[in-house]
């Protein structure tokens, strides 16, 4: 099937109608494997924008706040269903428009589709707890409420998936919402309004702006009717947001940034480990939150891993994806570039594709360095593309140590068959996502999700923990005793 690429000029979706901005500015947005190619034009807002839409979701607050939620989840389903019928058309958008692989493209959708499901049940199971009284004939309830108008800033790796579990998790409690995509992935935002739109839900209650974050992301979080911030991006404007929150009172949650490692012992299955971290470091092009970055491998092992991850990345360079922008490729690049200079030996890779298929496209090969150190910046700092580091490890406590020494704390992995330190790994790593024989990637819609350190603050997204950021816990007393009340303690 082949998209049907149309170069129209996209207005914000604002109170379930496309309007212009006020700015009369658009932006065009571009394929970065190809940048050739225009795939449309998107409104660069104003804060006239911003106010328009959070008017919007606030208007349509009170209504949605009182639906039945298995009613709200009945509209989740319904997006499930026409998010069902367009997977196809959705993922060749976001192909195009993120650069990702298309089966990975499908495989973002089909993961949307399971989180909408999962959200959508939640409508049946919002539950509270009664709770015992320390007097008589009293009844103690508790009881979830929806904050009201709730910003949701997203970024521009999973351009599909991110913004459907935070806008599931949102509107299933009775929030409305006003999305901020990436200014590198407004066309596949605004297909997901279309498909919210067609969903019917009531007018105002999803809201989506396009442009840029510095103008109308901050004006979000500082705007007084947005009682929530939501925000998935990179650690030094998650920083940034969390503190203009934080002047304001407001409850921000924060999905950042990422250095994740999996640690390699000498009992390991090597092949298992290699792909299992090629899967995890160059799928996706590396710019998964939870992609591999450190590979920490025990010396008796350190020269078969080597030569065996070397031989799975070179086969995955023709299949990969490109960089999503300029900015992203510089910036892989030039940690290519520090990573020699700091001394790291280059097993694979090291450059830009430029011949053929990548001639017009933001392309770098497979990068593998071996002979890396903690202290260099390639094993600190997050890279976000196809870039691995191989650090040495005397011994399994000394690889936990290394593990811990970064300021992220989103995923890790260990590949080893000895079940004592499985379980000494598990209790000791600083992260919110453990894996045992398996990549640093992936997650499910029924599980928490998020990272601690400067990986992540707020709680978790997905699993029933989702709610918790979404809702304040209202604890109510029923006391029934009538006339023959004689005491009262508190
Ligand atoms: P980013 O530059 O921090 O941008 C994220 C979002 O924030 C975008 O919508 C951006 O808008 C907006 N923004 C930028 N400056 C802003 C400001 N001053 N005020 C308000 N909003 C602002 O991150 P990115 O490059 O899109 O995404 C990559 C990062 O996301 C990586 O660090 C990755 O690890 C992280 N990530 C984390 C998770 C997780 O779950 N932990 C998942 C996925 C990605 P513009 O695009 O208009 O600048």
């Amino acid at each position: 099937m082949s998209v049907k690429i149309d170069l129209k000029t996209w207005g914000n979706f604002i109170g379930g109608e496309w309007i212009f901005s006020s700015s009369g500015k658009t932006k065009p947005d571009l394929n970065p494997a190809n940048t050739d190619e225009i795939l449309g034009y998107f409104q660069e807002s104003s804060l006239e924008d911003v106010n328009k839409a959070v008017d919007a979701a606030k208007k349509a607050f009170p209504e949605w706040k009182r639906a039945p939620v298995p009613e709200r989840g009945k509209r989740l389903l319904k997006t499930m269903q026409i998010l069902e019928q367009r997977k196809e058309e959705l993922a060749q958008a976001l192909n195009r428009e993120e650069g990702k692989s298309l089966n990975e493209a499908i495989g973002e959708v089909l993961k949307s589709l399971n989180v909408l499901d999962f959200f959508a049940g939640e409508g049946k199971r919002f539950y509270g707890e009664t709770i015992p009284s320390e007097l008589p004939k009293n009844f103690i309830y508790t009881k979830r409420e929806p904050l009201g108008v709730v910003a949701l800033i997203t970024p521009w790796n999973f351009p599909v998936s991110i913004p459907i579990w935070k806008m599931a998790a949102a509107l299933i409690c009775g929030n409305t919402v006003v999305l901020k995509p990436s200014s590198l992935t407004p066309w596949t935002a605004m297909i997901l309004m279309e498909i919210f739109q067609e969903s019917g839900f009531p007018k105002g209650v999803v809201n989506c702006i396009t442009g840029s974050g510095a103008m109308i992301g901050d004006a979000l979080v500082k705007h007084p009717e947005v009682k929530a911030i939501s925000f998935t991006g990179s650690t030094e404007i998650g920083r940034k947001l969390q503190a203009l929150a934080g002047q304001r009172g407001k409850p921000i949650q924060l999905e950042m940034g990422g250095k994740n490692a999996v640690i390699v012992l000498k009992d390991a299955d090597l092949d298992l480990a290699a792909s299992a971290a090629a899967l995890g470091a160059l799928g996706s092009t590396g710019q998964r939150c939870t992609a591999t970055s450190r590979m920490i491998v025990e010396e008796p092992v350190l020269e078969a891993f080597t030569k065996k991850i070397s031989e799975k990345a070179k086969q995955m360079a023709e299949n990969m994806g490109p960089c999503v922008d300029e900015n992203q490729l510089k910036k892989v690049l030039s940690y290519i570039d520090s990573g020699k200079k700091e001394g790291g030996k280059l097993v694979c890779g090291g450059h830009r594709m430029t011949e053929e298929k990548h001639a017009k496209g933001y392309y770098v090969e497979p990068t593998i360095f071996a002979e890396v150190t903690p202290e260099m910046t390639i094993a600190k700092e997050e890279i976000f593309g196809p870039v691995l580091s191989i650090i040495p490890a005397k011994n399994f406590k000394d690889a936990l140590k290394i593990a811990n020494e970064v300021e992220y704390g989103l995923s890790a992995s260990i590949f080893t068959q000895d079940a004592e330190k499985i379980f000494e790994f598990i209790d000791e790593i600083d992260v919110g996502m453990v894996h045992i024989n398996s990549a640093t990637i992936g997650g499910e819609a029924q599980v928490p999700f998020g990272g601690m350190k400067n990986s992540g603050m707020g709680g978790r997204e997905m699993g029933r923990q989702a709610l918790d950021f979404f809702t304040e816990w209202k604890s109510v007393y029923v006391d029934y005793t009538g006339s023959s009340r004689k005491t009262s303690f508190y």
